[in-house]
């Protein structure tokens, strides 16, 4: 049995691992502000005896011991970390020297959920791990990305300078079960007007492409990628190679919701990246042959099924 330390534990991803790790027979440690989080999503698992439930925000110093750290705390969805967007930059950045500084004093291992976003706009198609990014630095998705690429570089360097054993994963767009309806990303948006009839809002044109993941395919990757050794660090992308354009998505879940709704245009925002798409050689190399095993109309379907529950509740 690990004692693991969640952070960011309470959102979308952090409570799907925190169910699987104490699937697993371990000790789980969540520690979540509260910000997207909520406790309606690991209101299940407080009853068991490993399990606890930590307010705190990784902007400060946090002490514990244990055996490794899946450092997740930091707003996804590009309305919540626009929200507040030095906030933003601080959690990522002070969120990662206080958790890479616990990790050296304990000699846990730690991993970094970065972002596919760390390639920006990429001028190269798929994205490989050795492309460099293409990122506007004072644009609005800055904060995001600017700050989730100081973190890996932090990372980095505590592994050289002092030995810390870090794993750094890049996360392509994952979806499933627990986000929340008004999270603001396209999947949940999608779904929630489809179920709802009200207008698809498709920002721009609907050519740019994303690659979606489910959930548990993410979670598998994570935790296959925390069990490496600690000669490799990464970073590896984690993510469903399965490309589409925004319209296709919509097209793909009003067929599957029988929805009523009409596909409406609004303005694409700045710096929206136009294409995205991940080389998964080095993940399944390196992850015991991991692949994703959930494709998307698979994964669409219980997505759907989860909102249309929630909101009937509602
Ligand atoms: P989410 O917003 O649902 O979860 C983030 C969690 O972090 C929330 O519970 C929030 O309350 C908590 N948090 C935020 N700031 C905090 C702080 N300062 N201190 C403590 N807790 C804090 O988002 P998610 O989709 O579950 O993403 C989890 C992680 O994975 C994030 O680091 C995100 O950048 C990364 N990631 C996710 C995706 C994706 O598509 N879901 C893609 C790339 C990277
Ligand atoms: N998007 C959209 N309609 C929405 C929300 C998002 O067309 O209601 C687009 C957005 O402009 C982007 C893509 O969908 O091109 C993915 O957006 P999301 O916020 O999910 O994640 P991103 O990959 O941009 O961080």
């Amino acid at each position: 049995m690990n004692r693991i330390l969640v952070t960011g534990g309470a959102g979308f991803v952090g409570s799907h691992l925190c169910e699987r790790l104490l699937n697993e027979g371990n000790e789980v440690v969540c520690l979540d502000n509260f910000f997207t989080g909520k406790k309606s999503k690991i209101i299940h698992l407080l009853d068991n005896p490993y399990f606890e439930l930590v307010r705190h925000d990784i902007t400060m110093p946090y002490y514990i011991e244990v055996d490794e750290i899946y450092n997740l705390a930091c707003p996804a969805s590009p309305v919540h970390y626009q929200y507040n967007p030095i906030k933003t930059i601080k959690t990522s950045v002070m969120g990662a020297v206080n958790l890479l500084g616990l990790a050296k004093r304990i000699r846990a291992k730690i991993l970094q959920a970065s972002t596919s976003e760390v390639y920006g706009d990429p001028a190269i198609h798929p994205q490989t791990e050795d492309y460099w990014g293409n990122v506007n630095p004072i644009g609005i998705r800055s904060c995001y990305d600017e700050g989730k690429r100081c973190a890996e570089s932090l990372f980095v360097n505590y592994y050289v300078q002092n030995n810390v054993r870090i794993k750094i994963i890049r996360i392509f767009n994952t979806y499933g079960p627990k986000m929340e309806p008004d999270d603001g990303r396209v999947v949940s948006n999608f779904i929630v007007q489809a179920l709802q009839n009200k207008d698809i809002t498709i920002f721009g044109d609907g050519q740019q492409t994303r690659s979606f993941q489910f959930v548990s395919d993410l979670v598998e990757g994570m935790i296959r990628m925390m069990a490496t050794g600690d000669d490799f660090t990464g970073p590896v992308n984690i993510g469903n190679p399965g490309e589409f354009t925004m319209l296709e998505l919509a097209e793909n879940i009003l067929e599957l919701t029988g929805s009523k709704s009409k596909i409406i245009y609004l303005p694409l925002p700045e710096d929206d990246p136009t294409q995205r798409q991940p080389d998964i050689s080095l993940a399944k190399e390196k992850l015991g042959g991991w692949e994703p095993k959930v494709p998307l109309q698979e994964g669409l379907k219980q997505t759907i099924h989860y909102f249309d529950q929630l909101l009937s509740e509602k």
